[in-house]
């Protein structure tokens, strides 16, 4: 029998994710403070739920998809919250990219009213929520993820156990280091190829098949010579995202200057009101600096 699943949190991720659920059979019951995200996805199929609490008291499983760690302790933790109306034994799913001490203090908080949590957070944007093959990476109990593993890979094509709980918040700011770093290489780059009068289209297709191809050059390079940086996946959550690594690496005893310096980038854009483009925009820190426009010669 497929559990009763609750979802909270229905942004660009979780309402592709959700709607995946529900095409799969899975019965629905979902939450936002957005009204017209939860209508959306109620068209779809699910039920509305009042509240985070409302919907974990009937539902065996709850999904968040939220921001950032204040979002999950307040839907979790707060008034009207999750653990508030969950039944022990209930299994809370937190796939949003937090801080990995948060799951572990939000998850120690759970226990004590018998609600199990993983943290389970994604990779792949938009385009790979829609199509259900997102990267999962999970933290917590064997036992607990052996329950939702099946129900994990209708919204991912690589659900992976990496330890115990944080640890799948870990492995994403590994993750999200990566990528950021790749688009700021990327950038830097096709700015420099740009300037110096080569077409950025002929730059990326002699490139692309070897040593520095990557999948993050495949998805980025063709929008920002389109010009496109509709998100996707905003700069300010990037942000978060970077900032959550900076105090996970210190505080572990890790330095990571690249990544602080892709952090001023960042902030440089987002002074220069770009907060809300999506991440491949990084390329327009660099472009102002070097007075260039990196498009197809044709444009
Ligand atoms: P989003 O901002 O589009 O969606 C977040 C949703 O949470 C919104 O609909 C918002 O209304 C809702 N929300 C906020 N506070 C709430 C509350 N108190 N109660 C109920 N609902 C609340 O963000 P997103 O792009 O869907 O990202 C969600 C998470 O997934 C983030 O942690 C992000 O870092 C991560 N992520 C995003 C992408 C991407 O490409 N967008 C990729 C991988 C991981």
């Amino acid at each position: 029998m497929k559990k009763k699943v609750g979802f909270i949190g229905l942004g660009i991720m979780g309402k592709p994710m959700a709607k995946n659920l529900l095409k799969a059979g899975y019965s629905l019951k979902v939450y936002d403070v957005n009204q017209e995200a939860v209508k959306e996805v109620v068209a779809a199929g699910a039920e509305a739920g009042e509240s985070s609490k409302d919907v974990a008291a009937s539902s065996e499983v709850v999904i968040t998809m939220l921001p950032n760690s204040p979002h999950v302790k307040q839907v979790v933790l707060g008034e009207n919250g999750v653990l508030e109306g969950a039944k022990p034994g209930t299994i809370l799913v937190d796939m949003s990219s937090i801080a990995p001490l948060v799951s572990q203090e939000v998850a120690a908080k759970a226990k004590e009213k018998g609600v199990e949590m993983l943290d389970a957070p994604v990779s792949g944007g938009e385009p790979k929520a829609i199509d259900g093959t997102l990267s999962i990476m999970v933290g917590g109990p064997q036992e607990i993820f052996d329950e939702v593993e099946d129900m994990l890979k209708v919204m991912g094509a690589s659900v992976v156990r990496v330890g115990d709980i944080g640890s799948g918040n870990t492995t994403k700011l590994a993750n999200q280091i990566i990528v950021a770093l790749n688009i700021a290489a990327m950038s830097e780059a096709m700015v420099l190829a740009t300037k110096a009068g080569v077409d950025p289209e002929k730059v990326y297709n002699a490139i692309r098949g070897g040593l520095a191809g990557s999948t993050v050059l495949d998805a980025k390079a063709p929008l920002v010579m389109q010009r496109n940086f509709k998100p996707g996946f905003r700069i300010e959550l990037h942000i978060k995202d970077l900032m959550n690594a900076l105090e996970t690496a210190h505080e572990v005893g890790v330095p990571v200057p690249l990544t602080s310096q892709v952090m001023e980038i960042m902030q440089a854009l987002k002074v220069d009101g770009k907060a809300k483009d999506d991440h491949g925009g990084i390329v327009q820190f660099y472009e102002k600096l070097a007075q260039v426009e990196v498009k197809k010669d044709n444009q």
